[in-house]
């Protein structure tokens, strides 16, 4: 639950209004880097009956996204509107993404300058020309907007150094840390930053999984030397998020060769990975040693004090007037991660604007449910199953058995049920903890039990008391 946008009243969401909502969530689940990537070119074409029809420019993103993506919106589309549970892409070669990509709800600032910004340039055909090896870069990652603290003081002062000088003084820049805490951020600002001091200096920042779809792309059309010659005359190369090729041999082959080859020509490399290069499983031992080489600088867990600054920050720039309380109460409450902190400031503003009411702490408590919860403590699948096996006197192994007979499905429909709602595991995941099932039948037990609630009143007793059992 913690990655949708909750339904703001308890009416399903209008088809027409999910696409913009599902972005935002989607954005908040995969990052900017992967989002800025993708599902940035999507976008919405119609609702046909239970689906929901997108348009993706090619048909290389098209089915990129279908592999890698589309559960993940079939399951947020779910969450928003139960009507919705299929998820369609077609092919629209000639249309751009901008019609329905979302505005962020936090106004954006602009960056330093105001000169065009020869990166937001979007994939339309399947010929790769120059631009489209950079991601588009977000006007609202700059230095400016970035707050530091002590978790995260030595990636900010070396990111900085690295964005003010004009020499490579440590290559590469290793930037790691955990989800959400602001290495996709550091990497735009170090981008903004010298592009406008220095427009004549090529900087390309990209994911690594773009950078791995573009090189797909090139062995499939025969077109590596252009691929090799375009990473290779950059001033400052970035990936983000390089863990995505930890195991994929021959990608991998190919980033190490670029960047040997950009190291010997003194050109500037900066990194980003979940974990340090030492710890990056998958990764060949030489490339742990050169991505080793220059400065490696972590980010850490949030502090209470940082938290706050930056939901000050937050609320400062969308001029809303938000309570010290709530803030001081989310900087307490959402310790998983910025975006995470992010998102919980979004989703009150968004309610905010739309029901008209001023945001105190009791409509937090009240919006937040789900997210607070799961910050709260982490309830498991496992404890689900061992309390609804109890409650319902069946064998904990019948929550993962193919048996049908209803004695021992209608508990763990329930126990689905209790898993989507209490912990944040997708549905593909609670499909796997339920011994192998497929997502689309979690998605059948959650309607299942959320319609015979309207008139089973047992079973709502019954998920009240396993709610109380599982300390909720
Ligand atoms: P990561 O790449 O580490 O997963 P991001 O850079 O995407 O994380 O950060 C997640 C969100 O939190 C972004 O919207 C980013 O702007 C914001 N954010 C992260 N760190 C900070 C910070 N120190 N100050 C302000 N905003 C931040
Ligand atoms: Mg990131």
């Amino acid at each position: 639950m913690q990655d949708a946008m909750p339904s703001l009243s308890n009416q399903p969401i209008a088809p027409e209004s999910l696409w913009p909502l599902i972005c935002d969530a989607i954005r908040q689940k995969v990052g900017e880097a992967a989002y800025q990537s993708w599902l940035r070119q999507l976008y919405f074409l119609k609702c046909e009956g239970s689906a929901l029809v997108l348009a993706a420019p090619t048909r290389f993103i098209k089915d990129w996204i279908r592999t890698h993506y589309l559960d993940q919106i079939k399951e947020l589309a779910y969450n928003l509107n139960n009507r919705i549970y299929d998820v369609e892409i077609v092919v629209r070669a000639n249309e751009t993404s901008q019609i329905s990509a979302p505005s962020p709800i936090i106004a954006p600032s602009p960056p330093a300058s105001g000169q065009e910004n020869r990166f937001f340039t979007q994939t339309t055909s399947d010929n790769v020309n120059e631009e489209d090896i950079s991601a588009p870069l977000d006007p609202r990652m700059v230095f400016d907007n970035f707050v530091v603290g002590k978790s995260n003081e030595l990636a900010y002062a070396a990111a900085r150094r690295v964005a003010d000088s004009t020499q490579v003084q440590f290559n590469p820049l290793f930037l790691y840390g955990g989800v959400g805490l602001g290495k996709t951020h550091l990497m735009h600002a170090i981008a903004w930053h010298i592009r406008n001091r220095d427009p004549q200096r090529r900087v390309i920042y990209l994911s690594a999984e773009k950078f791995m779809y573009l090189f797909i792309r090139a062995l499939r059309f025969r077109d590596t030397v252009a691929f090799k010659e375009q990473f290779r005359t950059v001033d400052v190369l970035m990936i983000d998020d390089v863990q995505f090729i930890a195991g994929k041999d021959s990608t991998q082959e190919e980033f190490f060769h670029t960047f040997n080859a950009l190291v010997d020509q003194n050109r500037q490399i900066i990194i980003s990975a979940d974990k340090s290069p030492s710890d990056l499983d998958g990764m060949e031992d030489r490339m742990k040693s050169r991505l080793g080489w220059g400065l490696v600088a972590d980010i850490h867990p949030t502090t209470y004090e940082l938290r706050l600054g930056i939901l000050q920050s937050k609320a400062e720039q969308c001029q809303t007037d938000i309570s010290p309380k709530v803030l001081e109460f989310l900087a307490h409450k959402i310790t998983s991660n910025i975006r995470e902190l992010e998102g919980s400031l979004n989703r009150l503003l968004a309610h905010a604007t739309l029901v008209g009411r001023q945001i105190n702490l009791e409509m937090t408590q009240e919006v937040l449910q789900d997210l607070l919860r799961a910050n709260d403590r982490r309830i498991t699948i496992d404890e689900i199953q061992k309390a609804v096996a109890d409650h319902y006197n069946v064998r904990v192994a019948d929550m993962h058995s193919a048996r049908r007979s209803r004695v021992v499905a209608r508990p763990r429909q329930v126990a689905m049920y209790l898993a989507k709602n209490l912990t944040t595991h997708s549905l593909p995941d609670i499909g796997r903890k339920f011994g192998g099932r497929d997502h689309t039948t979690v998605m059948h037990a959650i309607r299942k039990v959320d319609e015979l609630k309207s008139t089973d009143i047992s079973l709502v007793e019954d998920i009240a008391i396993l709610m109380r059992a599982l300390k909720c």
